[in-house]
């Protein structure tokens, strides 16, 4: 099946360069000028991923990446104009997979293009592989294992491994595990989490998966322990 690469960007020259290099390497495109047309399109049509401009008129790129993150975890790239807008964008917490500096090389956009459809497609599969988990008994397995786990416990793991690949904040965490909205401290998600992870190292003692992302929370993403921390370049002699 053909992917489609919604394009949100005001400047029809750059759009147009995107679409003809995005549609050359296989992709569809649909082209929105406006920043207020995107998220209603895109909660009518479910694209594979969106490249974003920040700078637009009406709405601007961080705002409509917000509101689509409240219904949708679609891979989104942002594209700015400016080198150092970057390192302020990660730092809010957009919730973009990726960001491009204008100028930018087509041929580069469609490889990180490629790269996150990628990455998003093996992290997104629900639950992912070796879990399942049982709403009805709040009970978790992992690759065979019961995880004996409190309903608090079940349902983090269900949010973050329902979020697999995606940064969850401890505001994310919080809100999904105390939907009534009372008011908890940080350290408490912080000891939900220690014990979740102790109880899933009894089930995987090869992999770990919930990792913490400093200063922000935690990812749910599966990084098998033989790897280690010198990475794959290890020999066996
Ligand atoms: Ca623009």
């Amino acid at each position: 099946m053909t992917q489609m690469i919604l394009i949100v960007e005001d400047e029809p020259k750059l759009a147009e360069v995107l679409r003809d290099y995005l549609r050359h390497a296989g992709f569809k495109t649909f082209w929105i000028v406006s920043g207020s047309a995107a998220v209603p399109w895109v909660q009518e049509h479910a694209p594979a991923l969106i490249l974003l401009d920040l700078m637009l008129p009406e709405r601007n790129g961080l705002e409509i990446c917000r509101d689509i993150r409240t219904f949708s975890s679609v891979p989104i790239i942002m594209i700015t104009a400016r080198i150092e807008e970057i390192d302020r964008l990660q730092g809010l917490e957009s919730g973009a997979d990726d960001y491009i500096c204008k100028p930018f090389s087509p041929r580069e956009m469609v490889a990180r293009v490629r790269a996150v459809l990628r990455r998003t497609e093996v992290a997104s599969s629900f639950p992912p592989v070796g879990l399942t988990l049982d709403q009805s008994r709040y009970q978790a397995t992992l690759n065979g294992y019961d995880l004996d786990l409190t309903a608090v416990e079940f349902n983090l793991l269900k949010f973050l491994s329902s979020k697999t690949g995606q940064v969850c904040t401890r505001q994310q965490l919080m809100d999904s595990i105390y939907p009534d909205e009372r008011i908890v401290a940080d350290r408490t998600i912080d000891s939900h989490i220690k014990k979740l992870r102790k109880k899933i190292a009894l089930g995987s003692s090869d992999a770990e998966f919930i990792h913490s992302v400093y200063g922000v929370g935690y990812k749910f993403e599966r990084r098998d322990g033989s790897v280690g921390l010198s990475g794959r370049e290890v020999e066996v002699p």
